[in-house]
């Protein structure tokens, strides 16, 4: 994610170019995750996640790589605490 924000930035100067793009990579993402079959015995975990956009903390199912902020939808968060209960969410 960030290597292709970075390379975007490049080109555009434009607030407006960058918040279209991060729409646009952001839904690519949830239609990836969606589609992905995670083993499952990572199907049930739930990670603590902090999102660097909007800085609240909050639950993630489990992924290697990307975890979605239930409060603005941004990917741009990190894991915090990786906990092995299952996880409660629907999300
Ligand atoms: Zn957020």
């Amino acid at each position: 994610m960030i290597y292709a924000l970075q390379y975007f930035l490049q080109f555009s100067k434009s607030p407006n170019a960058i918040f279209g793009f991060l729409k646009v990579y952001f839904g690519m993402l949830d239609g990836l995750l969606a589609a992905e079959q995670l083993p499952e015995e990572y199907r049930d975990r739930c990670q603590d996640i902090l999102c660097n956009d909007c800085e609240k903390k909050g639950r993630s199912r489990f992924h290697w790589l990307y975890h979605k902020c239930g409060f603005c939808g941004s990917y741009n968060t990190r894991v915090i605490k990786t906990d092995t209960a299952e996880c409660s969410t629907s999300n």
